[in-house]
């Protein structure tokens, strides 16, 4: 055995060592994945940091949306944590410092995974008082003014800022109410109004000399209000914020637009959606609600870490809505057509017709109900004829609404169910009769009473149409998931339920699947590999050296007996032969354990090994970009084993990263159909590269350039994809990085 042969044996087992090592804190990792919870976000905590007192209306309604986004995505009640610390009403140091204790009272012992700020001030409260706190939570910080510049700082800060859009309230309402000649403009002095004020003049300026705007800021409010209630009913008035008047006086916003609405012979308009219901028309809104919505959602992507990447800065941008009160525009007779498409209406007074916007199953079932009262009037006069009518228009309600795959129903806010179709019996089990004997409520899931109690009396304030999920007891005392979408009319609720406890199920398995993939990988992974390898090799690696060393010394004897010689070497040949076949044998476990193969679709299990990816944190400040083709054809292949590729392609292009700057700092993983018999993978990144002249060892055993690498994943992934029907090759990319992709057949009977 040569000495470079040798030394490389010996260098193996130092590796061996070293890789069990390695791959024993990654079983740790992973066996740590095992015992979390099902929904991983079940137990993350989120602060809602708030500057200001906890009953600001648009506080309230951003929490209304935030709260409900991220109870969707399984973060409970008692892991959200609302916090006011009323920074404006208590000015000064000392009640800072008593924040800060009262802070660390509450979360010292408690992590906190997520934070949410509302305004500046609460953003450098926790910057400058609460960092040793919450020492590194990212934060999502909302309601910046436009131009704020973020503090320098390594934890990661999502900006969301306030862009006001002024100009396109004014172009709405000019279309309203076109002959408008002159338009005034009501704003506070606290700096806030004032930032609006001077916005508005600014963008007001391309009507300048169309209209005539008159700007009231620097009045006091009794001056305002005696101004606007003796302007003429063909004027508008457009109200941007308000906090304080010229004299120092507090008033909001809410309050000023009410009272604005009140005294004003022309309609009202404004930016903010917590206006609204207030008396005034409506406008291009800043929606509170849905900001907090969108800040929900950015929340839970950020927490389950599939779509953005640490480093990679973002911000929350969310679009202002165009919305209005139906009471007003009716009020000042305002042509609903001449607002813009998409437009949101509320507090609308339902009509027959306006019900065409939940569906035509409820408009159906509103004209068949019509029917059937039109049928027991004329039975009243006519009964005998009228009988035979009656059971026929009752035999078609009942057929329709039977057809219908979902839950269909009419209650009342009281509580009960006035009118339920057939799918509710096929569902839980329960007779229409006796679903209709108890409150609704008694049915419900006890843990879900409370946001079903919520959404009831939401739609008997709000008058709009809510979208909730509630379980549902079955007469056998399971329960079924049902998905809401309700409209209230009057004191009359209509509405559609979906049974979506299959869907939710099917999550459930596809996460519980990917728990036993965490496992399956574990225990294929290199860590079992290299155990194996390491004892095995060891004994015909010490068995050559002893012959080595014994060869050596018969060949320093004065008469070396040549035979003997050809002896050991002959040994140390079959030794050397043993160690290979041990190699040979490890590899070819992959190859001879039987496949478990299955129908699968590629991209599934491509997102699901990026999710695990994820929940391990085995990237950071990596991002991963899916380019995931809609039109891929079922393959059959062993989904563990494929996954342990693509793992492994990732991995080696996250390790050719380590030191890329951040710009490059990109996998990108696509799949294509590569014709119309295979699937194409492939995983691209911008690192190192590939030494050109090494590009043929790649898939070779043993091939790496790792300091600490083994050299064997390429080797068994060329294996597997072998065993499957396809081909694996690498290649540099022209803009550098490397390219890895692999072939696999697609099933048969899918090829056309
Ligand atoms: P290991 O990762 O243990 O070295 P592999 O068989 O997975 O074993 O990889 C073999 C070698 O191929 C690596 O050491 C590296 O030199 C090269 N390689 C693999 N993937 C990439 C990549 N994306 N970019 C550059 N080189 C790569």
């Amino acid at each position: 055995m040569s000495v470079a042969r040798r030394n490389r044996w010996i260098t193996l087992c130092y590796l061996l060592c070293f890789s069990i090592l390695l791959t024993y804190g990654a079983c740790a990792c992973l066996a740590q994945a095992q015992t979390q919870p099902q929904n991983p976000l079940a137990e993350k905590n989120v602060l809602i940091l708030n500057a200001f007192e906890s009953n600001i209306p648009s506080f309230e309604k951003t929490n209304q949306g935030l709260s409900a986004a991220l109870r969707s995505g399984g973060i409970d009640i008692r892991n959200q944590f609302y916090e006011h610390l009323d920074l404006v009403r208590n000015p000064g140091p000392e009640y800072r410092k008593h924040m800060v204790a009262l802070m660390r009272r509450r979360y010292v012992q408690r992590k906190i995974d997520f934070i949410i700020t509302l305004f500046p001030e609460a953003l450098r409260f926790l910057l400058d008082d609460g960092q040793a706190i919450f020492p590194d939570a990212p934060v999502l910080a909302l309601y910046l003014p436009e131009g704020f510049e973020l503090p320098k700082t390594k934890r990661q800060i999502i900006p969301h800022l306030i862009i006001p859009d002024l100009k396109r309230t004014l172009e709405i309402a000019l279309n309203l109410v076109p002959k408008v000649k002159r338009v005034y403009v009501v704003s506070g002095t606290h700096p806030l109004d004032r930032w609006l004020d001077d916005k508005a003049r600014q963008d007001f300026q391309k009507w300048e000399g169309r209209l005539k705007f008159r700007y009231l800021r620097d009045l006091p409010i009794e001056e305002i209000l005696a101004t606007v209630s003796g302007a003429p009913s063909d004027n508008i008035v457009l109200i941007t914020a308000f906090s304080q008047d010229r004299t120092g006086k507090y008033q909001t916003t809410v309050e000023v637009g009410r009272e604005l609405a009140r005294v004003s012979e022309a309609p009202v308009f404004g930016f903010l959606d917590t206006l609204l219901g207030g008396g005034i028309v409506g406008g291009s809104m800043i929606s509170f609600e849905f900001i907090g919505t969108k800040a929900g959602e950015m929340a839970l992507d950020i927490l389950r870490g599939t779509r953005y990447a640490e480093n990679i800065p973002i911000v929350l941008e969310v679009p202002q809505l165009d919305t209005f009160d139906w009471r007003q525009l009716k009020h000042w007779n305002l042509s609903e057509s001449a607002l813009p498409t998409g437009s949101i209406i509320i507090n609308r007074e339902f009509s027959l017709w306006d019900l065409k916007y939940y569906g035509i199953g409820a408009l159906a079932f509103i004209l068949a109900q019509s029917l059937l009262i039109a049928g027991l009037l004329v039975q009243k006069r006519r009964r005998r004829s009228a009988e035979e009518s009656l059971r026929q228009k009752s035999e078609e309600l009942d057929q329709f609404f039977n057809v219908s795959l979902d839950l269909l129903c009419i209650a009342n806010t009281d509580g009960y169910f006035l009118l339920l179709n057939q799918t509710w019996e096929r569902t839980l089990g329960y007779s229409r009769e006796e679903l209709m004997a108890k409150r609704f409520l008694d049915f419900v899931h006890p843990d879900d009473l409370v946001k079903t109690q919520d959404a009831v009396s939401s739609l008997a304030s709000q008058q709009k149409v809510i979208y909730f999920e509630n379980r549902y007891r079955c007469k056998d005392g399971t329960y079924r998931w049902l998905e809401w979408s309700s409209a209230p009319a009057g004191n009359l609720i209509y509405a559609s339920a979906r049974d979506i406890t299959e869907r939710l199920k099917a999550e459930a398995e596809a996460r519980q699947h990917r728990e036993e993939l965490a496992h399956v990988t574990r225990i294929a992974t290199m860590g079992e590999l290299t155990t194996s390898l390491a004892h095995e090799i060891n004994q015909p690696l010490t068995a050559i050296e002893s012959n080595a060393e014994a060869a050596k010394r018969f060949l320093s004897q004065d008469a070396p007996d040549i035979s003997e010689v050809g002896q050991i070497l002959e040994d140390i040949i079959r030794d050397d032969r043993r160690a290979s076949d041990v190699i040979r044998k490890v590899r070819d476990l992959v190859r001879k354990e039987k496949p478990r193969e299955e129908y699968l679709e590629i991209n599934k299990s491509i997102q699901e090994v990026v999710a695990i990816i994820w929940d391990e944190s085995l990237l950071q400040g990596l991002s991963i970009i899916m380019e995931l083709s809609p039109e891929m054809k079922e393959i059959h292949a062993d989904r563990i084993q494929l996954q342990q590729v693509i793992l492994n392609l990732i991995l080696n292009s996250a390790a050719a990263l380590r030191n890329a700057p951040q710009a490059q700092r990109k996998i990108i993983v696509r799949t294509a159909m590569q014709d119309d018999r295979n699937v194409k993978v492939s995983v691209t990144d911008f690192g190192t590269g590939i030494d050109e002249n090494n590009i043929k060892h790649l898939f070779e055993p043993f091939y790496t350039t790792k300091p600490k690498g083994l050299g064997m994943g390429l080797s068994i992934s060329q294996t597997i994809i072998q065993a499957h029907g396809g081909t694996i090759e690498a290649s540099n990319n022209p803009e550098g990085g490397a390219t890895f992709s692999f072939t696999l057949p697609v099933q048969q009977g899918d090829a056309s």
